[in-house]
């Protein structure tokens, strides 16, 4: 299961998520991910349809999960799938979890503890939440998240490493790209030989990212605090995202981090 598989084909729809639409493939591990134009805010309170969000979403996404690959950092990535707003992915098992990441104070960290906005963090600041609609994804204590089985000491102690290793490559990422990244949220999942890796999409959707000169949002905080210009800024991120990797020569090859 170390090669891209060549002849996979996108079967039946298998979930409709708040922005993703998850397809079943003729390869039993693989998935096909498809990023829709769908926006969303306040666990989906507030809805939208932002035309040429998916592909752009995507074209990050893919280009970050590439690159994950490259420096040994498992991700269910496989390679870019049969539109381009979808990539294919090895199957995984979900760990009910959102890792947050952070560089400096904003957003739920600032109004939960009512502290300064902006202020820098020494080193990288993780936290976690327990990913259900149904309770509102809250916070959730390392203690809990034993407790509750989601992971060993020893598992958590793995994905705070991998956390910390893909908010450093990000930071780097998006700095190339003139951005400022604040923080963001990654996912992980167990892939089919029971290794944990980094899933779902990372993108302007799930970090916040601010243009280096202006200060402006180039992210989904555009849309959750009514800013306007919210396809403008999935355009222009994945146009620079885009130049970034035009950049890379052409020698570089990528693989998957799935030794399965
Ligand atoms: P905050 O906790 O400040 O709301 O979010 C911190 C970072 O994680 C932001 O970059 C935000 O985009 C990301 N994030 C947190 N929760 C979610 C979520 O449920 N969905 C998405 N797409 N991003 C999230």
């Amino acid at each position: 299961m170390n090669a891209v598989p060549g002849n996979v084909e996108r079967t039946e729809l298998l979930h409709k998520g708040k922005a993703n639409n998850v397809y079943a493939t003729t390869n039993p591990n693989v998935l096909e991910l498809e990023a829709s134009d769908r926006i969303s805010a306040g666990n989906g309170a507030k809805t939208d349809v932002i035309g040429g969000k998916g592909e752009a979403n995507n074209l990050v996404s893919m280009a970050i999960f590439q690159q994950l690959n490259e420096k040994g950092i498992p991700t269910h990535y496989i390679g870019p799938g049969s539109n381009a707003a979808s990539k294919y992915v090895w199957k995984a098992d979900q760990i009910l979890l959102e890792v947050i990441f952070r560089f400096k104070t904003k957003g739920s960290f600032t109004k939960r503890y009512e502290c300064e906005d902006m202020k820098p963090f020494d080193g990288v600041y993780i936290e976690y939440t327990y990913k259900s609609d149904n309770a509102g994804d809250p916070v959730i204590p390392e203690s809990a998240i034993v407790q509750l089985g989601i992971l060993t000491r020893r598992e958590l102690g793995y994905i705070e490493y991998i956390t910390e290793q893909v908010a450093l490559f990000l930071k780097e990422f998006f700095a190339k790209c003139n951005g400022d990244l604040i923080d963001g949220k990654i996912e992980f999942g167990r892939l089919p030989n029971g290794q944990i890796a980094v899933t779902d999409e990372i993108s302007p959707d799930t970090c916040r990212i601010l243009d280096k000169e202006t200060g402006n949002s180039l992210d989904k905080d555009r849309f959750r605090q009514d800013m306007g210009g919210v396809a403008e800024a999935y355009q222009e991120m994945a146009k620079r995202v885009a130049g970034l990797t035009e950049k890379k020569p052409s020698t570089e090859s990528g693989g998957c981090a799935y030794a399965g």
